[in-house]
């Protein structure tokens, strides 16, 4: 587990256009955080620099207080769960989830260890010898969250994982990282431009437009008393 830190962080890909304009945030040893605001502020400019993925123009990151602006994306022991959950096709659950830890040389019974206690924390346990084209929507999005948990990182960061799914998919689904997340207490740090989602998973919520945070809170408190008519309208909108 692991305390997130960002001082003054700016992004820019050109040298003319700024994307990300200075954030400065705290994020707390096993908070659950959501990033939300519309497509294009930034969001995942932000979680990538996080991850390493991407370079920082300016500021400072720091994980569990050391800074981690010159660090690899491997050696900062975070683990990214995508939208686009690429899973191997030709490989089962299981060895889709003990891949990430074979290559980085973990002996067989610990593997064993980590990926039956995933199984077990996302209900995987009867299907880990099935290929991901006999799962269903949501069993393969678990599957790609265990290749996450049984890394055991300090943090997960999820990119608007629940996007491609259908509404009823998307609340279980939500419903399954809200479990997960009250068993594991990881820090986790989750993306998304609906304000539902963000509402129902945040501890606390970091609400975005065009590289800026507009307002940090508890959702409740983002809900009664928007810092901005930015935030106002958006949190108030219908999603
Ligand atoms: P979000 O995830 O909130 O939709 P992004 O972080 O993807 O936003 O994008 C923020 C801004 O940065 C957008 O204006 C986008 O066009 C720009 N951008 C994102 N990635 C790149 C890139 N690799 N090169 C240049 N511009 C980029
Ligand atoms: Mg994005």
């Amino acid at each position: 587990m692991a305390e997130i830190r960002l001082s003054s962080v700016r992004k820019s890909y050109t040298k003319t256009l700024q994307v990300i304009h200075g954030v400065d945030v705290q994020i707390a040893d096993g908070e659950f955080i959501v990033i939300v605001g519309p497509s294009g502020c930034g969001k995942s400019t932000l979680l990538r620099m996080i991850a390493g993925l991407e370079t920082i123009t300016d500021g400072e990151i720091a994980i569990a207080g050391s800074r981690v602006n010159d660090v690899e994306p491997k050696d900062r022991n975070i683990a990214m769960v995508f939208q686009n959950y690429a899973l191997y096709p030709h490989m089962s659950v299981y060895d889709n989830m003990a891949y990430g830890l074979r290559i980085r040389g973990l002996s067989k019974a610990d593997i064993e260890t980590r990926v039956q206690r995933a199984a077990k924390i996302l209900e995987l346990g009867s299907f880990l010898q099935r290929k991901p084209r006999e799962l269903s929507g949501g069993q393969r999005q678990r599957v790609a969250m265990g290749r996450a948990i049984v890394r055991e990182p300090a943090a997960f960061l999820f990119d608007e994982p629940l996007s491609n799914l259908d509404a009823k998919l998307r609340v279980q689904m939500r419903l399954e990282i809200q479990k997960l997340h009250r068993e594991l207490k990881t820090t986790s740090i989750f993306v998304t431009h609906d304000q539902v989602e963000a509402m129902t998973l945040a501890d606390r919520m970091i609400v975005m437009n065009l590289g800026v945070v507009e307002q940090v809170g508890r959702p409740i408190e983002v809900y009664d008393k928007p810092a901005s008519l930015f935030v106002a309208t958006f949190i108030g909108s219908p999603s």
